[in-house]
Order: structure tokens, then C-alpha cells, then sequence
């Protein structure tokens, strides 16, 4: 997926302070109407007015499900640089193509995981209109790994296991990271943790968290009480570092996602489908998509590309806040 917004601001995420723990707070989501051949309005809790980033995880959009009216999910040919691209479906499914010759079709349960490096290219098409619903996430690569080789991963068999929780059990899938004794085998450049968390009935789960990580909890389908505040669906609790658990509190059956990692300690300036470090980065990206080269050509995908929006007129300061 991609950010298709016509007219994206470039966003600067400052150093984080590391010194007293963040207070929680509620992210409620930006509903974004994504311009061209993907019309639809996606639920954007990262990045924030008040929070940028979540460990290395620098945006989150919760989609669908997708009606019979919605346009179908149409990505052309468009670039990556500086990220990896985490394609999350709960329904429905997608066709993935890249630039390194990469395939794949992302299916729920199962992780599509893409490193941009320097520069990618690659189109995704949902497979039918109607019932797609899904979570497309970013993770920002730290410096030793912004120019990585781009290269393509999918993981269809991802560890699960299941915890008791009072009243029921909730099933637990680790995309990203290691959580509840098991271990993603995907690769990341940061320590980093991206798991689903079902619950099978009304619960309650006490979650072990790492005192270094700071976390987010999504609620999807349905509102969640996070350690004891209620969020609505679509919303995010973020929660900050230094805690050793968490509670969350399902209403009625069904997903959460949790994700987690270490403060960056890393500026970033973030643009369209490019996380760089200045201005400069994200501008030479733009016309280097523009003239042709550095991202490649998607390898079986014959459509043309999507052209990048124009730079915003003005740069942008970073904004006051936490980061
Ligand atoms: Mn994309």
C-alpha cells in the first residue's frame, strides 16, 4: 500500500528525550480520503500530531472493510526509500509485485514484509472489491540500514500461541519481534514488536511488556479498555516506555494489534512514500522517481507508475511536541 494522499505534508520527527516516561495518551485516528486510483478513507494513527513514531514504526493506516461501492484497491508502480513496508490483512487479499522480482500475494494471518533500502518499486491490486480489510504499517530503518539491499519477504506460517485470559483466551500472532515466547522469523533492523492479539470472548489479558520498549494498542474491530481506558475502534493507546504490563480489556470478541520497540534516537523527515533524513533526501528521491531511475521497474507489472505530488510549496519546520 501507499500513501496516495494528493497533497502530503512532509512530516519531521525530532529526537525523542529520554528522560521522564511520556504520559499516555489516546491517539484518535485522521481519517485521510486517498486521492487517485485508490479512493478510499483510511484510519491514520501514525504518524500523530502528538506522536511521530512508535519504536522504529512511523505510520499506520487501518483500512476497510471495502463495499461494493468502493473503487477497488489499485496500487500502480510507485517507490519506497528508507522503510520497510509490514502489509497486514485481517480479509481479503492482495497481489504484491516489485521491482527486485519480488511476488506475492499477501493473505490474512500471513506477513508480506518489504525493505526499501535505498529504493524499491512495487504495485499491489486487491484480488476482489469487496471485503478487503487490513493494516498497512511502516517501519523507519535506522541509519546502518537505510541504504540496504532491497529485498522482499513473505512469511505464510507465523508463530502463534494462545493465553489464558480470564473469561476466555486470546490468540496471539507475533508478525514482528518476539512476544509470549515466541519469535517472528521476519528480519528487522531495530529491536521491534507487531503482534495481533484475538480474543475468543469478552476478556481480560495482562500483557508483559519490556520496561525499554515504548507501545501502542490498536483497536480494530471494536472499542478497548487499555489499562483501563476506554478507545474507540480505530483508535490507538499509546503508552509510552518504562512499564512492565499492560491490560487490555475486550468487549466483544475479536482483534487488537500491539506494537512496540525502542524510542528512535534518530531524526527523520517523512514525505509521500519516503522516510529520509532532510529535506534534501526526500526531494533528490522525488525527482529521482520522477526521471526514471534508482527505484527500477515493477518486474510483470506493464501499468504506469504513479507520479510523485508536487514537494509542498513551503519546508516545514518540525512541529512542537514530544518528538
Ligand atoms: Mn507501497
Amino acid at each position: 500500500m501507499s500513501n496516495l494522499e494528493p497533497d502530503p505534508d512532509e512530516v519531521r520527527c525530532r529526537v525523542i528525550d529520554m528522560g521522564e516516561p511520556p504520559v499516555p495518551v489516546t491517539l484518535d485516528p485522521r481519517l485521510v480520503p486517498l486521492g487517485g486510483p485508490r479512493a478510499m478513507t483510511v484510519r491514520r494513527t501514525l504518524p500523530h500530531r502528538n506522536i511521530r513514531t512508535i519504536g522504529a514504526w512511523c505510520f499506520i493506516d487501518d483500512y476497510g472493510p471495502t463495499a461494493q461501492t468502493d473503487p477497488p484497491m489499485d496500487v500502480r508502480p510507485h517507490p519506497h526509500m528508507g522503510l520497510q513496508t509490514v502489509s497486514w490483512l485481517l480479509s481479503g487479499r492482495i497481489e504484491h509485485r516489485d521491482s527486485t522480482g519480488g511476488y506475492g500475494l499477501v493473505n490474512p494471518g500471513e506477513l508480506n514484509l518489504m525493505t526499501a533500502g535505498r529504493g524499491i518499486a512495487h504495485s499491489e491490486y486487491a484480488t476482489q472489491a469487496v471485503g478487503l480489510r487490513g493494516v498497512q504499517m511502516w517501519i523507519a530503518l535506522p541509519e546502518s540500514a537505510r541504504d540496504a539491499h532491497a529485498h522482499f519477504a513473505q512469511h505464510v506460517d507465523l508463530p502463534v500461541t494462545t493465553l489464558p485470559a480470564s473469561g476466555g483466551s486470546v490468540t496471539v500472532t507475533v508478525f514482528i519481534g518476539e512476544f509470549a515466547g515466541v519469535i517472528s522469523p521476519a528480519h528487522t533492523y531495530s529491536p521491534l514488536i507487531g503482534a495481533q492479539l484475538e480474543a475468543s470472548a469478552p476478556t481480560r489479558l495482562s500483557v508483559p511488556l519490556r520496561p525499554e520498549f515504548e507501545y501502542g494498542v490498536l483497536a480494530l474491530d471494536h472499542p478497548l479498555n487499555v489499562d483501563g481506558v476506554h478507545i474507540e475502534a480505530g483508535a490507538m493507546r499509546y503508552l509510552g516506555w518504562g512499564a512492565e504490563t499492560l491490560s487490555i480489556e475486550w468487549t466483544q470478541p475479536g482483534p487488537a494489534l500491539l506494537i512496540g520497540g525502542e524510542p528512535l534516537t534518530e531524526q527523520l523527515v517523512m514525505w509521500w512514500n519516503f522516510v529520509g533524513r532532510s529535506h534534501e533526501d526526500i526531494a533528490a528521491a522525488r525527482e529521482q522517481w520522477e526521471s526514471g531511475d534508482r527505484f527500477g521497474r515493477v518486474v510483470g507489472d506493464a501499468n504506469t507508475p504513479l507520479p510523485a505530488p508536487p514537494l509542498p510549496q513551503v519546508r516545514l519546520r518540525a512541529r512542537p511536541g514530544r518528538q
